[in-house]
């Protein structure tokens, strides 16, 4: 028992280290993700004030302040907070004979580089996509996915506008998949994360981008814009599912953009009584069940 107590503790203290460590620049660039993540949000940013897809929204939008908070959130606090646990969990794991190597089903490791982290990327953003209908699909989930789905006005930082919760649903999903893939460093995970971090504030920035013939591959702003419409085509519970690739709404037939002005209305029935502020957004989840 001893060892995970120590185990739990030295992995959240490790964390916090880490990501101070981050602050300050004292770790290898490409692992960064305090300021890589502040990069990417200020270059994203600076081109929705270049280029403005909806004019009148301002560069401030509403809730600016509480999804560059969510960001921040659940990037260090929330990955603080949780880190000690997924160590336990780790070591329980390999105490009962699990490791990261016992379901390698494609071992990558003899792959060229480029197609080690294309292999990667694509079924990572497959993982995900697929979590993302269940969040829809299922009431109890899509209470917590409501937050991410709150958003009144569309810009970058909303992207990462999600409840913490949503960090647990993905992950035994995403770590499935890295499971199934061996012969995966750790450094290629930064790469491809940091790709997907780039593409998700772009899908949520005011900024208009549909890739021409390549929208049937790529996600792209006016494609998630429709997937945060107030209204819903009859008899769907979604539409535009993806992360980073439009392609699995295509082959599942979820896919649905019938214009591209840019306005439309955002969230979901009865929004108006979804609660505004941070704390309670995260409450709300574990509230009981309403009839809606
Ligand atoms: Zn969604
Ligand atoms: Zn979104």
């Amino acid at each position: 028992m001893e060892k995970y107590v120590n185990a739990f503790v030295n992995s959240f203290m490790g964390s916090i280290d880490w990501t101070w460590k981050s602050i300050i620049f004292e770790v290898p660039w490409y692992t960064n993700y305090f300021w890589g993540l502040t990069l990417i949000s200020l270059i994203v940013w600076g081109l929705e004030i270049a280029f403005p897809w909806r004019k009148e929204q301002s560069i401030f939008r509403r809730d600016f302040w509480l999804d560059a908070f969510y960001m921040y959130f659940n990037f260090f606090i929330f990955a603080i907070a949780i880190s000690g646990f997924y160590k336990f969990l780790g070591l329980l794991f390999n105490d009962i004979g699990i490791s990261s190597k016992s379901l390698t089903l494609l071992d990558l490791s003899a792959m060229p580089m480029w197609s080690q982290l294309l292999i990667f990327f694509i079924i990572l953003d497959f993982v995900q996509w697929f979590t993302h209908v269940l969040l829809h699909k299922y009431a109890f989930l899509w209470k917590f996915h409501k937050v991410h789905h709150s958003v009144k006005e569309m810009g970058f930082a909303a992207h990462l506008r999600y409840h913490w919760m949503e960090n647990i649903i993905y992950k035994p999903l995403k770590t499935l998949g890295v499971m199934v893939l061996g012969g995966f460093e750790p450094e290629q995970a930064y790469i491809v994360h940091f790709v997907a971090i780039t593409i998700g504030h772009f899908n949520h920035a005011n900024i208009k981008i549909t890739w021409g013939p390549l929208k049937y591959i790529l996600n792209n702003p006016v494609m998630h814009l429709y997937h945060h419409a107030y209204t819903l085509p009859q008899g769907t519970y979604g539409i535009n599912f993806g992360i980073s690739l439009s392609l699995w709404d295509y082959i599942f037939k979820t896919n649905y953009v019938p214009e591209d002005s840019g306005n439309l209305e955002l969230g979901f029935p009865g929004d108006d009584k979804f609660p505004h502020d941070f704390i309670h957004q995260n409450i709300y989840g574990f509230g009981k069940q309403k009839k809606e």
